[in-house]
């Protein structure tokens, strides 16, 4: 059986003091919760602080991105070696922002997740279609190639580690979500890619999380599709009681 994820992706929000408050605040809200598992992604500068404010609970931390190389001269990188220093569990990677503001291709991001799980980090690798793309009826195509490079020569054992997240760019922070179908229906063409590349047993347990504009009001209907195992939400993460509602609608 998969258990449910759902993380919250902060992206660049907060003060120290806001991240502060927002995990306290979210700490009792989702206490009792068991049975999913539950991160927070703030950036950077607030990952130890969040890290050392929700040790003991069930809230674990991820970090946005990373780079792909152990260390050097990098100026402005961050390595995953360091991110799991601090006690980060969980590292984004391939989010579409990164993908599309910053250029990021799926040659890069494949070295992001090796290098990631090679420093014991847990890798959420997003994957998702342009509108265009929708349109143009390529959406198969684009989220089998990106999942096939971004996954190459990643292990049956590597793979394990990996959580993937569908994100149709168009739903995210738009305000318009992909319906349950439509989420569905590239769920399970991940999860089908993922027998067919690795087995069925290793396909059945992989955490699928969907990810566009996730809110409690639709949280509920998206996670009981049979292949959504999850959320990756951004927005309404940053509410401790809208990210709680979302936890709880995972259970
Ligand atoms: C995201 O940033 O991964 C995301 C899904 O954002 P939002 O929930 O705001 O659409």
């Amino acid at each position: 059986m998969r258990i449910p994820f759902v993380a919250g992706n902060w992206k660049m929000n907060t003060s120290r003091a806001e991240a502060e408050q927002l995990v306290k605040a979210l700490i009792p809200l989702v206490a009792g919760v068991r049975d999913v598992h539950i991160a927070v992604c703030p950036p950077f500068p607030y990952l130890s602080h969040v890290v050392e404010t929700v040790r003991g609970s069930v809230i674990k931390v991820g970090a946005q991105n990373m780079h792909f190389e152990k260390k050097g001269a990098f100026t402005g990188e961050v390595s995953g070696e360091m991110l799991k220093d601090i006690g980060c569990m969980y590292v984004i990677l391939g989010h579409s922002e990164r993908r599309h503001i910053f250029g990021e291709k799926d040659t890069t991001i494949n070295k992001k997740v090796h290098q990631a799980l090679e420093v014991g980090l847990k890798p959420i690798l997003c994957v998702g279609e342009l509108l265009e793309e929708r349109e143009a009826g390529k959406t198969e195509e684009v989220v089998e190639n990106q999942i096939r490079e971004s996954l190459a020569n990643i292990s049956p054992d590597q793979m394990v580690q990996i959580t993937i997240a569908y994100e149709p760019v168009w739903a995210i922070g738009t305000g318009k979500t992909a319906t349950p179908e439509q989420a569905q229906e590239v769920h399970r063409l991940i999860r089908d890619w993922l027998q067919v590349h690795y087995d069925d047993g290793l396909a059945q347990q992989i955490c699928i999380q969907y990810g566009g504009s996730v809110k409690p009001e639709n949280a509920k209907t998206l996670m009981d599709q049979p292949d959504i195992d999850g959320a990756l939400v951004g927005g309404a993460s940053l509410k401790a009681d809208s990210f709680a509602s979302i936890v709880k609608a995972a259970i």
